[in-house]
């Protein structure tokens, strides 16, 4: 049948053979996926392992990348979000009902606490605040229906009692969530923690940090092994129209396959950058979970037995420096660029009034402004220089 141009422009002729192998897995764009015929329609079912039925449930680019992040993080499903906090208000959303309680870290990523508040005020779920490092301040009750751990802590990095918490969690019958951004499950195993087999029930990793590795992608994934709770979320996830864009998801497969080698490196030049910030005077403390003087360390020791961190240490300015002298600090920073976010070959910093930030006391935190370094990729005694160089420049404007 002769067609028409504005007819045969859609039609593509060539398919590309089933054999034909890549290094990187073909890509898949996709609102619509074509059914090969009505049987392939009326047979599908949503609870399928692949349901190929339309985009917002998935393609083969966003199985293949879902399937290596379950793999990495030690669990058995895992769905994709548009960004790391679209995944935790998946999760909040899917758990927690009116009436029912979560507890949240006092140290947990700021828009989570930020956003269950908000819950809070609209919808009657009741936040309770715990300390990470003191696993009898989680007093769950008969409603808690959600635990939310984050190892190590947002911005002051404090290492919390996992396994206390988690077997709490567990003989309260309390859903156990992870936002295990920060080990990127690399640094310790989320699904199999230290040889009691502890496992979390899901683990939130922010795509947007290591597994991008770009510092240009925002992407999350909310994993699991449980099938009946994977189906919960995976229902929720269809129905609030949750998708990720085949492009950005290719971006994330592609790096992941160089992660673990990234974030190796990150935590090497971070223990380096550690060891120089540590003899600084201006500084009155150093946080980093594998220095023997930060908080919560013994836990870091007893769950990472990899011996990683992720590229984060944080110090706090001994009280003369005020707010002024460490924004001047952060101004003549050179390598390190002020901004949001972290994982990238960038280097970043970023800087923070803890008092505001913090619903508990803190004892273990001395008083002064906090900065944030994140480690990028640059040679570590380049970054040491920049810091040397605006400490000097700060003290001498
Ligand atoms: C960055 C981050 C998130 C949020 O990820 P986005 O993709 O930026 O929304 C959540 N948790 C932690 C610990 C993070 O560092």
């Amino acid at each position: 049948m002769k067609r028409h141009p504005q007819t045969s422009l859609i039609h593509a002729t060539r398919k590309a053979p089933q054999f034909i192998s890549t290094v990187q897995p073909p890509l898949f764009r996709a609102s619509t996926i074509i059914f090969n015929n009505t049987d392939a329609l009326f047979n599908r079912h949503w609870t399928d392992d692949y349901d190929y039925s339309y985009g917002t449930h998935g393609t083969p680019t966003t199985y293949t990348l879902a399937d290596q992040i379950a793999l990495n993080e030690g669990g058995e499903h895992c769905l994709l979000a548009p960004s790391g906090l679209s995944a935790i208000n998946l999760v909040n959303s899917c758990c927690l009902s009116h009436g029912d309680e979560v507890w949240v870290a006092d140290n947990i990523y700021g828009p989570n606490m930020e956003h269950l508040r908000d819950l809070q005020k609209r919808y009657g779920i009741v936040v309770k605040v715990y300390d990470g490092l003191d696993a009898q301040s989680f007093q769950p009750s008969k409603q808690a229906k959600l635990l939310w751990l984050e190892a190590a802590g947002s911005v002051s990095l404090e290492f919390p009692d996992l396994k206390g918490l988690i077997k709490k969690a567990k003989q309260a019958g309390v859903c156990i969530a992870l936002d295990n951004t920060w080990g990127a499950g690399l640094a310790f195993n989320p699904f199999d923690l230290s040889d009691e087999h502890l496992a979390v029930d899901i683990s939130v990793h922010a795509l947007t940090k290591y597994p991008s590795g770009g510092g240009d992608i925002l992407m999350g994934a909310i994993i699991t092994q449980d099938k009946v709770l994977h189906h919960r979320l995976l229902r929720m996830h269809a129905l609030q129209g949750i998708a990720v864009s085949a492009d950005d998801t290719a971006q994330v497969q592609r790096s992941l396959s160089s992660m673990a080698l990234r974030y190796a490196q990150h935590a090497k030049s971070t223990q380096t950058v550690l060891d120089w910030l540590i003899h600084q005077p201006a500084f009155s403390q150093v946080l980093h979970p594998a220095y023997p003087q930060s908080a919560g360390h013994q836990y870091w020791l007893e769950i990472c037995q990899t011996g990683l961190s992720a590229g984060l240490v944080s110090v706090v300015f001994k009280p003369e420096f005020d707010m002024q002298a460490v924004r001047a600090f952060c101004d003549h920073l050179q390598l390190f660029k002020l901004g949001f976010s972290w994982g990238g070959p960038l280097s970043l910093v970023m800087l923070y009034q803890i008092e505001d930030m913090r619903h508990l006391a803190h004892p273990h935190l001395n008083a002064g402004i906090l900065v944030r370094f994140c480690i990028g990729l640059e040679h570590p005694e380049d970054l040491i220089q920049d810091i040397a160089q605006a400490l000097k420049r700060m003290n001498s404007p």
